[in-house]
């Protein structure tokens, strides 16, 4: 038997998580978010599970791209950095891919390269967030130059909000609508915006986290509360087990002490799996579907579970790490993080099985 730690994914609950986002903002349509390998899920696997209803995809990586494209998928698919230069804008149009333009080296590449069809674009202003996009305020020049240009079919106005789940949106919101057009197309709202913004849904909003079953803001809104399902369970077993007495440490670096006798497991899934090694003694697991907590620190292979009132527990016991039963969020705030890292860190190592096989 191979080592028992695997990523089982539910398409299902995907699907069901892109069907909530297109319900919350049904005047839009949706780009599915699926960079980064579908945030750790598999490009393709949460692709197909949306076949049928997705708008279109929105992602980095030309060869995500060309996979999406190359599976049949004939929605519109954004490259959400647009094209680093002349060779990717081409690639871009054979493909038939929508750009986003940010740059003016983006802007020169595209004036001076002839294409074979006008594509569609989505111009970023940056409204605050200073990290790709124009300044807000050269967006009527833009708008011109992009017109004599010639090479665009379609142009739709978009920025991106750096405190949607927390502070809010009002002085980005105000800097865009202050040079947006009457009538043009636009696209704002990340999964954070589309839940509690509903005035900057536009033509066009792009949910990323919640499709995945991460809430953009668990603080103030689990993703159960939301309606959210998990996608990715990381699940391992029990391959070992230990008896501990008062004063016995576990682990690198000895962090924890035991203080009474106590039985521990040891789990398979460390951070060469993609477990964070910061997760402090404390963290959520569930061991046999009963909530406990990690002790000591997190090793490359191993971690460990706390049995105490598990008695049942022995080798072979399953454990779930993140996923369904345990949500992730709760394991990323223990961690200091956010579910998107969790889901991203996911080690090439962890063999992963679609939900249902
Ligand atoms: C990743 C990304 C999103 C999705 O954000 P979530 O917080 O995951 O919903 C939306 N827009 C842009 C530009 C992004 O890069």
């Amino acid at each position: 038997m191979s080592r028992p730690i695997l990523a089982r994914i539910d398409p299902a609950a995907f699907r069901h998580n892109y069907l909530l986002a297109k319900a919350r903002a049904p005047q839009s349509r949706a780009w599915c978010v699926v960079k980064a390998n579908a945030y750790g899920h598999g490009v393709l696997r949460c692709a197909e599970a949306v076949r049928d209803v997705a708008d279109g995809f929105a992602l980095l990586d030309l060869a995500e791209a060309r996979i999406l494209r190359e599976a049949g998928f004939t929605q519109p698919i954004l490259l959400l950095e647009g094209f680093f230069d002349v060779e990717g804008l081409l690639e871009a149009a054979r493909l038939d891919l929508d750009v986003v333009l940010h740059d003016e080296s983006q802007l020169r590449m595209l004036e001076a390269t002839p294409l074979p069809a006008p594509l569609s674009a989505c111009l970023k202003l940056n409204t605050g967030m200073n990290r790709l996009g124009f300044p807000a305020e050269q967006c009527p020049g833009l708008l011109v130059r992009l017109q004599q240009s010639g090479k665009l079919a379609q142009i739709t106005l978009m920025t991106h909000f750096s405190d949607a789940d927390g502070e809010g949106i009002d002085a980005q919101w105000t800097r865009f609508t202050a040079q947006l057009p009457a009538g043009m197309p636009f696209s704002c709202s990340n999964s954070a915006a589309l839940l509690r913004f509903p005035q900057t849904h536009g033509n066009w909003v792009r949910p990323g986290i919640m499709l995945y079953g991460g809430s953009p803001m668990p603080a103030a809104l689990s993703a159960e509360s939301i309606g959210l399902r998990p996608v990715m369970t990381l699940q391992s077993r029990i391959i070992a087990t230990q008896t501990l007495v008062a004063g016995d440490t576990v682990g690198y670096g000895s962090l924890f002490r035991a203080d009474k006798p106590m039985r521990i497991g040891i789990v398979a899934c460390g951070y060469a799996d993609g477990y964070p090694r910061h997760a402090p003694s404390g963290t959520p697991v569930l061991v046999d579907g009963q909530l406990t907590r990690t002790v000591g620190r997190v090793s490359m292979d191993m971690l460990v579970a706390d049995l105490e009132h598990l008695p049942q527990a022995s080798v072979g016991t399953p454990v779930v790490l993140w996923g369904e039963g345990l949500p992730a969020d709760d394991v990323a705030t223990s961690a200091g993080t956010v579910s998107y890292e969790l889901f991203c860190a996911l080690a090439p190592r962890v063999p992963v099985v679609q939900a249902g096989h």
